[in-house]
């Protein structure tokens, strides 16, 4: 089942990368040229809350002759459990979308620096340290405190920071503002977007969302699973395509990738195949991808 987009775009795919407009360490036309030096040859552009980053990727994009989907990482939450959702190809100046992501981006400042005026009761840390790892407008996220953490010497890098000073269970951690994951899908799906859930199973107990809630987001738009992604375990992949088999859903595969010293992650380390992406290009409404 191949569509004329198929003809259109060539992989390897890699669909979920950061660059520094949010929490990655390197600039979009850095991403992007990183991606093509791994191989891959489309690629989406996923910053957390934001989508300003996509008009530098598009220029390496077309200079690289590779094919770019505009998408971003929606930050979400259900209970406890912070819940990511990949958007592609919606319309970026949908009213009801940018209002949301707003409140978001506002929130997560005032939450960095609770966090960081939690941090700075036991370690020297102060605000200015933060903001000296962020662009003007970029989403703040705990990866900027970070590296702030490693600047001033208290850690080695981001996964260390993340293992102790950052953890949620560490005293320090404080969460920030987050839709439902219904809204966010709703939002994405309105905006003529393909809303996609990022790393559904990853590691620790309960973490999964349940079946039944995956079944409601699925019958409000959602479009399918990033499943072929490091962080997702091996029984929560298989629960996941059994769904996504019944379901008739799109599967991705990603790196997630956020700069060469923000994560281990590389650029197509996971990719999804051509014919899962021509079918998120197909139903698509919001705004078309950038071809070479
Ligand atoms: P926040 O949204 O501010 O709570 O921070 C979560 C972000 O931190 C995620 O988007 C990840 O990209 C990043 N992150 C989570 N764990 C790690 C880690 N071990 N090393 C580097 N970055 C991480
Ligand atoms: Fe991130
Ligand atoms: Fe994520
Ligand atoms: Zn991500």
């Amino acid at each position: 089942m191949t569509s004329d987009a198929a003809f259109r775009f060539s992989g390897p795919s890699d669909l979920h990368l950061h660059s520094n407009h949010s929490d990655g360490t390197e600039s979009p036309a850095e991403v992007v040229r990183q991606a093509h030096a791994h191989g891959v040859r489309t690629f989406a552009l996923t910053d957390h809350d934001r989508t300003t980053g996509w008009g530098e990727a598009a220029a390496a994009a077309a200079a690289l002759r590779m094919t770019f989907l505009p998408g971003m990482e929606f930050s979400a939450k259900h209970e406890w459990r912070s819940v990511h959702v990949l958007g592609y190809l919606f319309d970026p100046t949908d009213p009801a979308l940018t209002a949301e992501t707003a409140r978001i981006r506002d929130d997560r400042v005032g939450r960095a620096e609770r966090i960081v005026r939690n941090i700075s009761r036991d370690y020297e840390l102060v605000w200015e340290d933060v903001l000296a790892h962020t662009t003007a407008d970029a989403t703040v996220g705990r990866p900027h405190i970070a590296d702030a953490l490693i600047t001033r010497g208290f850690v080695r890098d981001r996964t260390e920071a993340f293992e102790s000073i950052l953890h949620p269970r560490s005293g320090y951690y404080e969460p920030h503002y987050a839709p439902d994951p219904l809204t966010a899908v709703r939002l994405i799906t309105r905006a003529g977007g393909v809303a996609i859930i990022a790393h559904p199973a990853t590691a620790g107990r309960d973490r999964m969302l349940p079946v039944s809630y995956l079944e409601r987001l699925i019958a409000e738009g959602l479009a399918g699973f990033e499943i072929d992604h490091r962080e997702n375990t091996a029984a929560g992949k298989r629960t996941l395509r059994d769904l996504a088999v019944r379901h008739d859903l799109i599967v991705t595969g990603s790196s997630d990738y956020h700069g060469l010293t923000g994560k281990p992650n590389r650029p197509g380390e996971n990719t999804t195949t051509d014919e899962m992406v021509s079918r998120l290009i197909d139903r698509a409404t919001g705004i078309a991808p950038q071809y070479p």
